[in-house]
């Protein structure tokens, strides 16, 4: 392991790991990073070893007494001056976004800038930690609740907001008062290095904010090291539950976010093509890969399912694919090929169960981009519940229309499938929205809105199998996530005063 001083801003041919404020290489087991829409290798990454998490723990461990006591006022002012930084590298940013992931440009300018509205948030640290003072809880005793930082907090995200979903975390914990050690996905690890040389340069102290690169040898680690007091993670429903496990078994505080299969409701009285429009954004921007993209469009009625599916088709035929950095783009290649085989797999596999194949994307081809990883989108009409492709989390183009008789049977569906990340639903009916809203069992709703992703100043987290624990991420569940509570009673015998012993339960004042 060596280390160099950080002084850019560009991405290194091997992207390394962020410790202690420097860059640091470990070049035992190099992974390659691939660009989606060529198909080739654009770099490597470091997967970190045991011995380099460890460090990385280490150097979170050392910072956290001097960072715990620092005010939380300095602390907002590092978190302005990241803000201001990460803004003036808005653009490289999400050019290492789009070049790993793929994802158009102008999604990946959205993600960071979602990103960058949990900054903000964290910006008001000192208010949100005030907690609450009680005079006079008895004679000449007060109490009052503290929020205090919990120590060294892990992160572990996925590939399809490589900078957002990592803002989802480290920006509130360490405002907080806590460090961190982030391991981001592997596949696009560059945004969050980047973020981390900015945080440097707005003067964090080293060690507050780690990154290691890595597999599950990293996450593990992670995981069984006793010093890390909490872990969030964001990725698949599998792999969330086996981190809430083993977390809470270690004795950390957990939050798991897992994956998704998200309805919407077009009810008979929507406006129709306000609804396709935006099933369209929400079915295939960034291809699919989004945890609240809507997979199942459930229609109420025959005659508004035929219209739907009619105005896809039209829609769905001038959807442009192509490359993230080409502007006219509006949906760009899946992560990987695995992930693209297996996308393709589950159209071919709806064609089987007998669901109505009425777009087929399987044989797109990108002129120029043979080797990229693009599928074209995928529409399938009269899908039903004991499909696979419709009880399965896809995770690309496929949208499924599903037909329904009422709202109720409609709800049904939802409240009985095994994730509850979102949902939506189109209607003119204030009355049904309402039942909707108050019914549903699932944790971010829409009325009328397709993606009802959270801003930073409420919090984000699904219900059922798409979150393991009990807080969500960002917003005001992020202060009780990376806060323990202390609640103090004092009391300072003034004039002498003696008191008896008492044997008694202190009773009602
Ligand atoms: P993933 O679960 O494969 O990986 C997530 C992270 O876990 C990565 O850092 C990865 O290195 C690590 N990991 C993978 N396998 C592991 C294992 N066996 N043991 C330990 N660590 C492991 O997810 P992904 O493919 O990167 O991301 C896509 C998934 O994330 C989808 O299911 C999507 O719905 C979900 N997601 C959910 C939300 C949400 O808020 N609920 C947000 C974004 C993405």
């Amino acid at each position: 392991m060596n280390a160099t001083p950080a002084n850019n801003v560009e991405p290194a041919e091997i992207v390394g790991h962020f410790i202690n404020n420097r860059d640091v290489a470990d070049d035992n087991r190099p992974a390659p990073i691939t660009n989606p829409a060529t198909g080739k290798t654009t770099r490597h990454v470091a997967m970190a070893s045991k011995a380099t998490v460890e460090s990385a723990i280490a150097a979170a461990q050392d910072a956290f007494p001097g960072w715990r006591n620092t005010p939380p006022a300095k602390r907002a002012r590092i978190m302005f001056r990241f803000k201001q930084l990460l803004e003036e590298h808005a653009e490289a940013i999400a050019a290492a976004i789009t070049d790993e992931h793929g994802k158009v440009l102008d999604d990946a300018m959205g993600e960071f800038g979602r990103g960058v509205e949990v900054v903000d948030y964290a910006c008001g640290i000192p208010e949100m930690l005030k907690g609450e003072f009680s005079r006079n809880v008895g004679p000449g005793i007060d109490s009052w609740s503290d929020f205090q930082p919990l120590g060294v907090v892990a992160g572990i995200t996925p590939f399809n907001f490589p900078a957002m979903v990592p803002m989802w975390m480290y920006p509130m914990a360490i405002a907080c008062g806590n460090t961190f050690v982030l391991k981001p996905s592997e596949k696009d690890p560059s945004a969050p290095m980047l973020a981390a040389r900015l945080l440097k340069e707005a003067g964090l102290p080293d060690g507050v904010f780690n990154v290691v690169n890595g597999d599950k040898e990293a996450v593990d680690t992670l995981l069984g090291d006793e010093r890390v007091q909490a872990v969030s993670f964001v990725g698949s429903t599998a792999v969330a539950e086996y981190i809430y496990n083993t977390g809470t078994r270690n004795g950390k505080r957990v939050q798991a976010l897992g994956g998704a299969k998200n309805h919407a409701i077009v009810m008979p009285d929507a406006d129709i093509d306000n609804a396709v429009n935006a099933l369209m954004g929400a079915a295939f921007g960034s291809c699919g890969e989004r945890c609240m993209a809507i997979s199942v469009a459930v229609c109420v009625g025959n005659e508004i399912a035929d219209s739907v599916v009619s105005k896809l088709e039209a829609q769905i035929a001038n959807l442009k694919v192509g490359t993230g950095t080409d502007s006219s783009t509006h949906m760009g290649p899946l992560i990987t090929k695995a992930h693209h085989d297996k996308v393709r797999g589950y159209v071919d596999l709806g064609v089987e169960e007998g669901a109505t194949l009425a777009v087929d994307g399987r044989d797109l081809v990108v002129d120029g981009y043979e080797d990229g990883y693009f599928l074209g989108p995928c529409l399938f009409d009269n899908v039903t519940q004991d499909m696979r492709i419709y009880q399965e989390e896809i995770f690309g183009p496929v949208l499924c229309v599903v037909r329904a008789e009422s709202e109720e049977q409609a709800m049904q569906l939802i409240n009985d499938h095994e994730y509850g990340n979102g949902t939506c639903i189109f209607t003119r009916d204030g009355e049904a929205a309402r039942y909707f809203a108050d019914n549903i069992q699932v944790g971010m709703v829409g009325i009328n809105v397709p993606l009802p992703v959270p801003v930073a100043y409420h919090s984000f987290g699904g219900w059922k199998r798409s979150l393991f624990g009990d807080l969500f991420a960002y917003g005001p569940d992020s202060v009780r996530f990376y806060t323990r509570r202390k609640t103090i009673t004092q009391r300072w015998p003034s004039g002498g005063v003696r008191e008896k012993a008492q044997f008694s339960f202190p009773g009602r004042q």
